[in-house]
């Protein structure tokens, strides 16, 4: 298929990618594929109006309906699957199986929301005072901006949306833009299914376009009281800060220095498929990409030959191709970055194996995944470079290997292969990984959603996705209900008079 028939199976119309300013590049072939209309941040205050009228009406509609909603979303996402997943390959250069996984995700947390519409519970708490009680009741927040990134162009928005429209409030969607175009096809998915429940307020859901700028007036109201924001650290550095100021509630998703701990005992055939998946899958852009190993020394020499040559055989190229497994990188400057880290690696004593320009389509930034042993854990290990570049460091002591791995300005997803509990169980305990996300004996990216998602320190703090993280969605209300005929106080405090 062309571009142009992956653009038009996913619902795009001409009218969508043409007359625009916003030129839109496949990162597969460097090509510009559209022209999209940006929004006028004029426009932005009439937009978070509209969301929160919407907000007045929604709130007040019974959760299990919101679920509906959300329920008929999963169910158009089912039947736009492949198409979507095709476009997402097309915008993002993931290749297929992840493109359809990334939609997959979307059904998943859609099917989440659906069971939590009629699961949001608050507890009842034992009073002191005679005759009374206390409770907890959670209500709908307010309008909900959703600033996404490139590399997870399509799930980011539905992990905050399914959970954001059953918790009551509105959603006004900025993606990246580097992808709008899955956003636009997305957000059409989202106009079937509130045009099959029928009764949803108008500005329930809106799309805006654009760069910072568009984030910004979001990011800068006080009418958009939740912000959920997905990106780099320097992103998130600008925008916690501004929504702090005007005593907004950030939900940051930044980003991450992810490490695996491989201790002597681990099954090393089982940690070498872990690593090569997570530290070059999706070309080493999630959040969550494995980019430090932290290796016993004892069994590290024989781990970095095992990885050598497991990269040496990986298929590089074409994302829609069967059998690629790395795709291109989402554009030449991000190509640039990871050559210029590798060459700072290697000034810093780094031995490397691989990180070299590779072929793939014409036009596209194709590299073949970088391996580097580095002498310790220096600056340039300490930053994360957006691309398929795993470090490798050696340890003799646990608590040293938990040192390495914490200390790291990130805190997103870590991860052991052990086969020895008490090693496994500390790395887990108070005094084991500062990370969102812990895991033993798994890599450390590629979450379900039934968990919650996030991380500590540089990562943001945010929680999106499963557990309780609807929570972040809603406003808390303490009510405590006097059923006697006494007014007494708490405390034990007199206010006789
Ligand atoms: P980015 O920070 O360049 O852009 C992310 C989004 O923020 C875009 O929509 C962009 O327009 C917007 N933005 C940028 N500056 C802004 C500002 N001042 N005000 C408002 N909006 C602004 O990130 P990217 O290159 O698209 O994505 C890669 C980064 O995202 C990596 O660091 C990765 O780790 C991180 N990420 C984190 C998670 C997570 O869940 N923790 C998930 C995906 C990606």
């Amino acid at each position: 298929m062309t571009h142009a028939d992956i653009m038009k199976a996913a619902g795009l119309t001409e009218a969508d990618i043409t007359g625009g300013t916003l030129a839109v590049r496949s990162p597969i072939d460097g090509a510009v594929v559209a022209h999209v209309k940006e929004t006028d941040p004029a426009e932005m205050p009439a937009i978070i109006a509209r969301a929160n009228a919407a907000f007045k009406a929604w709130r007040t509609v019974p959760a299990p309906r919101r679920g509906e909603l959300v329920r008929l979303l999963g169910e158009e996402l089912r039947a736009a699957k492949a198409e979507l997943g095709a476009l997402v390959t097309l915008e993002a250069g993931k290749i297929t199986s992840e493109g359809l996984g990334e939609v997959q995700e979307m059904i998943d947390i859609c099917d989440f929301a659906v069971g939590l519409s009629r699961q949001i519970y608050g507890l009842t708490i034992a009073s002191e005072r005679p005759g009374h009680r206390m409770m907890e009741t959670w209500h709908p927040m307010g309008t909900c901006g959703i600033i996404s990134a490139f590399n997870f162009p399509v799930a980011v928005w539905s992990w905050n949306a399914a959970l954001a429209l059953v918790a009551g409030d509105p959603v006004i969607w900025k993606p990246s833009e580097k992808t709008p175009l899955t956003a636009i096809a997305t957000h059409r998915i989202m106009e079937r299914a509130l045009a099959r429940f029928g009764d949803a307020p108008e500005g329930l859901s809106q799309l805006v376009i654009g760069g910072p700028a568009i984030g910004e007036a979001l990011v800068n109201s006080k009418d958009v009281p939740i912000i959920s924001a997905t990106g780099s650290t320097r992103m998130g550095g600008i925008v916690g800060p501004k929504v702090a100021a005007r005593w907004g509630r950030p939900i940051l998703e930044l980003g991450g220095n992810n490490a695996m701990i491989v201790a002597p005992s681990a099954d090393l055939d089982m940690a070498v498929r872990a690593i090569v998946f997570s530290a070059v899958g999706t070309a080493g852009q999630r959040c969550t990409t494995l980019r430090r190993l932290i290796a016993h020394h004892s069994i590290k020499d024989d781990l970095v030959a095992k990885l050598a040559k497991a990269y040496a055989s990986l298929p590089i190229g074409d994302p829609r191709k069967e059998g690629t497994l790395i795709g291109p990188l989402v554009d030449h400057a991000s190509r640039d970055r990871m050559m210029a880290q590798i060459a700072k690696a290697r000034a810093e004593g780094g031995k490397v194996h691989g990180g070299e320009v590779a072929a793939g389509v014409e036009g596209g930034a194709y590299v073949s995944p970088a391996l580097i042993e580095m002498p310790a854990q220096t600056d340039t290990v300490r930053e994360e470079t957006f691309a398929p570049i795993l470090y490798v460091l050696g340890y003799e002591t646990l608590d040293e290997a938990i040192h390495l791995q914490n200390d790291v300005p990130q805190g997103l997803s870590s991860c052991i292969f052990t086969l020895n509990m008490r090693e496994a169980e500390t790395f887990l305990s108070a005094a084991g990984s500062d990370c969102g996300i812990a895991n033993v004996n798994i890599g450390p990216s590629g979450a379900e959603i039934g968990g919650a998602f996030g991380g500590e320190k540089e990562t943001g703090g945010g929680r999106e996705s499963g557990s309780d993280a609807w929570k972040g969605y809603m406003r808390r209300q303490t009510n405590t209900v006097n059923y006697s005929a006494q007014l007494p106080l708490a405390q034990g405090v007199k206010f006789d008079f």
